[in-house]
């Protein structure tokens, strides 16, 4: 299983070649589903059961574009693999897509508590209980970063997740107890579960420690810990045999 995210201007190479390309690179870890999604000013999710050619052929003909994205191999933990199940999720309105790795411990809970109020489950699996409770600190105010927060802090379990947001060219990252690495490009910044899956890209990486938080926009990554306060990264440069 595993994550890719992807933010910035690859000139005439698309968004979601780069999110292809990870899942690619990201296939020896195993999966049962994969899936996409791409912001501009709406959300378009693509996901499918199967292999990445699965996805592929879902793919084929479409135009989706944007300036962040993010992609999901699954190896289904909670509701059997099957095209709804498959990552990423989204709250009621599309205005957040989430992908996890991991599991959520206490997701029975929460999702009992977001459907007594109104909220509406398409899936059976844990994770979709992540972009109901961003879109529920959405609408108590909080801005997109304090309502990502906001989320992760509720959850118990084993997490990788990233989030991306309609009209918001940034990707929003947070772990425990699952990897993420970042990596930072000259055309953009990416995020991944592991280093093939954006080598092919950059070797600049900074790999992110549990209780992390990122937000990668084109222009800058900022990692905070579990209290907001900036974690000074530094950059590694590594060596990879493809
Ligand atoms: N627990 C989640 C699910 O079953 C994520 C599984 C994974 O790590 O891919 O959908």
């Amino acid at each position: 299983c595993g994550i890719i995210g992807y933010v910035g201007d690859r000139g005439d190479t698309e968004v979601l070649e780069v999110l292809m390309d990870g899942l690619s690179g990201l296939e020896y870890r195993g999966y049962d589903s994969a899936g996409v999604a791409v912001a501009n000013s709406s959300i378009a999710v693509r996901k499918r059961e199967g292999d990445i050619s699965a996805l592929e052929s879902a793919l084929d003909g479409d135009d989706v574009d944007g300036t962040a994205g993010i992609g999901h191999t699954r190896w289904s933990t909670h509701g059997p693999p099957s095209d709804v199940n498959a990552h990423p999720h989204t709250d009621d309105d599309d205005r957040v897509a989430v992908v996890h790795n991991g599991i959520i411990e206490n997701y029975q809970p929460l999702r009992d508590d977001l459907e007594s109020r109104g909220y509406e489950f398409e899936s059976e699996t844990d994770t979709e209980v992540v972009p109901h409770l961003i879109a529920d600190a959405l609408a108590d105010g909080c801005d997109r970063e304090r309502a990502f927060r906001r989320a992760i802090d509720r959850l118990e379990g084993s997490y990788a997740i990233a989030a991306v947001f309609s009209g918001c060219e940034t990707v929003y990252a947070a772990r425990d107890s699952s990897p993420l690495v970042l990596g930072i490009g000259d055309d953009g910044h990416y995020l991944a579960s592991d280093v093939p899956a954006f080598i092919e890209y950059t070797d600049r990486v900074i790999y992110l420690d549990d209780g992390e938080f990122a937000t990668i926009e084109p222009d800058s990554v900022v990692v905070t810990d579990a209290d907001g306060t900036v974690v000074d990264t530094s950059i590694e440069t590594i060596e990879w045999d493809p």
